[in-house]
């Protein structure tokens, strides 16, 4: 385009480049979900449906993004992990911030009708988000790790809190009732009281959501018409723990 006078104005844009040589992770957030959650009557105290349609969302994300090494999510946030070469964009944060942002939301709102069919969406569903560097693979483990136990601490707390909702206590009362508790009492709790044992919740509440690509198998129609098997990448979502270092081990490819 040709130079105008007003060209200079370009000047005032800040270079928000993120930190070479470190991983990248861009976490997105449900606005004010709680009520969200209220508004759409959605299951407490987890909506196995929404959970599965924020998964399509990260899907979508790892899609249109092949530099995502691997996502994680729990509840309505989802974090994407960039590797420390990625030259996406230039690395620069609002770019990756707002295009996972708006990629994430879009297909939230485009695919919410196939994954909650009996529930019209009433208001618009909006996300945060941010990106964080981390400097070194040991950093982004511990963030990952800490995102999973917020996940653990948060399920645990939430299963006994509706539970005992459900069991007609009012709000207030099962907070007052589960003040203070330790993991244990709550486990106890749970089993003696509602005869829910806690390690038999569904993993996906319990571990959140995993996503990576893995080699596999898949099978492809041939020109001639006829089916062969190919090798590629394809996207997995799991529900397993990211703590210890067994799934690092199972799947090195993620920290090249
Ligand atoms: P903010 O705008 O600050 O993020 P928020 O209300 O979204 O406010 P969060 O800390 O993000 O607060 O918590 C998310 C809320 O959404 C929690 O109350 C959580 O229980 C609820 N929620 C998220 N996903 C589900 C789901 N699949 N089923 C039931 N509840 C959910
Ligand atoms: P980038 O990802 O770098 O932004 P881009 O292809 O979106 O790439 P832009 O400089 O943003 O490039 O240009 C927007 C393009 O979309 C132009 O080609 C413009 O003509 C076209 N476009 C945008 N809105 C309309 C519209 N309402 N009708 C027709 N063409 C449009
Ligand atoms: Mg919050
Ligand atoms: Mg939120
Ligand atoms: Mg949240
Ligand atoms: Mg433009
Ligand atoms: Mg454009």
């Amino acid at each position: 385009m040709a130079k105008s006078a007003y060209e200079y104005v370009r000047t005032f844009e800040q270079d928000d480049r993120l930190l070479p040589g470190c991983w990248i992770v861009l976490r997105v957030d449900g606005k004010g979900f709680t009520r969200f959650c209220e508004e759409h009557k959605l299951e407490k105290p987890n909506d196995g449906r929404a959970l599965a349609l924020m998964d399509a969302s990260a899907e979508a994300v790892m899609l249109a993004f092949p530099d995502v090494r691997l996502a994680f999510g729990e509840s309505d946030e989802y974090s994407f992990v960039l590797p420390p070469s990625t030259k996406l964009y230039g690395r620069r944060a609002s770019k990756l911030v707002s295009l996972v942002v708006s990629c994430f939301t879009a297909t939230y709102v485009r695919r919410w009708a196939e994954f909650l069919p009996e529930t019209p969406l009433l208001s618009t569903p909006m996300f945060d988000g941010r990106a964080v560097c981390y400097p070194n693979l040991a950093v982004l483990r511990d963030y990952l790790s800490w995102r999973q136990v917020d996940t653990h601490i948060n399920n645990l707390y939430n299963a006994c809190f509706w539970a005992l909702v459900k069991g007609g206590m009012d709000q207030a009362a099962a907070h007052e009732r589960l003040k203070g508790t330790l993991s244990s009492h709550k486990n106890e709790l749970l089993f003696s009281e509602y005869g829910i044992n806690y390690n038999e919740i569904p993993a996906r509440f319990r571990k959140g959501s995993t996503l990576i690509r893995q080699r596999a198998e898949v099978r492809v129609k041939k020109p001639d018409g006829s089916w062969g098997v190919r090798e590629k990448w394809v996207l997995q979502v799991l529900h397993v723990d990211i703590i210890g270092n067994q799934f690092w081990e199972e799947h090195p490819h993620l920290v090249e």
